[in-house]
């Protein structure tokens, strides 16, 4: 049995109360690990760590900090077969997915802010013959990150990098449902060469250490992603302090299909971003909206795809593993049944799959339902879209703006003008026009509406974790 153990002041420490949290492995129903259950114990002493090493790390100059988050990027490209094994067994997503998209991602985010710290530009603004004024941007401490479970190392790497490049010390908690490849980078964060106290993570229940870490006084920022009822419970909570934070948060993103779309390239890459991670992404799209003249057109070839998608083991060549747990299959099911319930009516998929114990479901599409049914207005987080006609610009920008949610959106078109008056109307923080995914480490990441407050990414996320200083000179 695996034992995921605290790490605090660059060692492994069992959590205080000497309690443990069952960690099964989706494909299989199985426990594989057993997981810290933190407490405040365990939070009072990463506090204690983290800010005593504050002053060696923040003193550092980029070049030195640099240095060490581009060793950590090598270190996870060394381990890449370990680590997506381990993201697998963890979170139930095909090993080759976490081996092509997941920890390859990890790297790039230590890599990209190591290089970004070196080459960002500061800010000076001269009043004529009278002074200059510079923007120095200071890390604020101690910094908490909140990761969720559908892309593990991926988002944790995606907080914490940023954080650590500016100089902040980290208090980071994965989710309690996938802390494995969290725990596996600290080991490397040792040989890469962070001072003891740089880098703490704490397990456990989000409700109770995620909790105590948002209320601790001297955290002094929480980014956090996750569902947005947690999001609203911690932005009340760091407001009445005062504390800076960034939520990432869910969406239920629209995939606008114009009769004019290049066909192929459309259906393709529209089953990508329904599907991969078994749906379980946030940016993937679940309302896809069909203009009238070839909505029946790619719905056959659309629902012909899906039928031929392979579910299964893991560890082998599929396209979709295992959700994440029992409890989300049985949301999922919940959400379909609920479908069904209000006239939708299923094209393909609809149901578990019974294999090896685990918690699979099929890929599944419905049609029949307007965008005010449940399943087009909350998040079901899984393999599951729905189909919805419409006729033209501005009644698919109503109808695709028509949910609390405002994450992503996808446009497929071939008329340029179009995508971009289109792109422009509707309230996403992310749009893609005839692609999906395509990620740029610069540009700004996150949501509008209920899906988020702030952006991550590039300057961004360096802004977030520091505090801009302005520093008047007479001349
Ligand atoms: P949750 O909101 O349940 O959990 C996210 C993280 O917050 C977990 O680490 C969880 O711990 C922790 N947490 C839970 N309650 C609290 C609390 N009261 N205080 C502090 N921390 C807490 O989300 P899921 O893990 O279920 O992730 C799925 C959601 O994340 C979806 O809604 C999805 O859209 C969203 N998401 C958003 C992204 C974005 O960039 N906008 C990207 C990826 C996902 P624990 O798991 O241990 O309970």
């Amino acid at each position: 049995m695996i034992i995921i153990d605290n790490y605090i002041g660059g060692s492994f420490h069992k959590p205080e109360s000497g309690q443990y949290l069952d960690n099964v492995n989706p494909a299989v129903g199985e426990v594989f690990a057993r997981t810290a259950s933190s407490s405040s114990k365990d939070l009072e002493e990463a506090v204690r760590a983290a800010t005593a090493a504050f002053d060696e790390w923040s003193r550092k100059t980029l070049a030195q900090r640099s240095k060490i988050l581009h060793k950590l990027a090598d270190l996870i490209d060394e381990n890449l077969e370990d680590l997506a094994r381990a993201e697998s067994q963890d979170n139930g997503k095909p090993v080759a997915l976490a081996r092509r998209v997941d920890i390859p991602r990890a790297a790039a985010n230590f890599r990209f802010f190591a290089s970004a710290i070196i080459n960002e530009s500061s800010e000076a603004h001269v009043m004529e013959g009278e002074a200059v004024n510079y923007t120095r941007r200071a890390p604020l401490g101690v910094v908490g990150c909140i990761s969720p479970w559908n892309l593990p190392l991926y988002l944790f790497t995606w907080k914490i990098a940023p954080a650590l490049a500016a100089g902040n010390c980290v208090i980071a908690k994965p989710s309690e449902v996938t802390p494995y490849t969290a725990f596996l980078l600290c080991q490397l964060a040792n040989e890469a060469g962070f001072p003891p106290g740089v880098l703490n993570v704490l397990h456990g229940r989000g409700a109770e250490i995620g909790q105590l870490l948002v209320d601790h006084p001297e955290v002094k920022a929480i980014s956090f992603t996750g569902g947005t009822q947690t999001g609203r419970i911690i932005g009340q909570a760091a407001a009445r302090q005062f504390k800076k934070v960034s939520l990432e948060l869910g969406g239920k993103n629209p995939v606008v299909i114009f009769d004019d779309c290049h066909f192929e390239e459309a259906v393709r890459t529209t089953i990508e971003s329904s599907f991969t991670n078994q749906g379980e992404i946030c940016l993937c799209g679940s309302r896809i909206f069909i203009q009238e003249g070839i909505y029946e057109r790619f719905k056959a070839a659309f629902v012909d795809r899906v039928r031929a998608l392979k579910v299964g083991d893991p560890s082998k060549e599929v396209d979709m593993g295992a959700l994440v747990s029992r409890e989300h299959m049985e949301k999922v099911d919940t959400y379909v049944a609920g479908a069904r319930t209000e006239g939708g009516k299923i094209l393909t998929g609809g149901k578990r799959i019974t294999l090896m114990n685990g918690f699979y479901y099929e890929p599944t599409v419905i049609e029949g339902l307007d965008e005010f049914c449940q399943i087009n207005q909350e998040e079901v987080f899984g393999p599951v879209v729905t189909l919805i006609p419409f006729t033209d610009e501005s009644d698919v920008v109503k109808k695709a703006n028509s949910t609390p949610y405002g994450l992503a959106a996808v446009i497929w078109t071939e008329n340029l003008k179009r995508a971009h008056a289109v792109a422009h109307q509707i309230k996403s923080g992310i749009i893609w026009i005839n692609c999906w995914m395509l990620r740029d480490l610069r540009t700004p990441f996150g949501g509008m509406k209920s899906s988020g407050v702030g952006r991550e990414g590039g300057s961004e996320a360096l802004r977030f974790f520091t505090e801009p200083q302005n520093i008047c000179v007479k001349l």
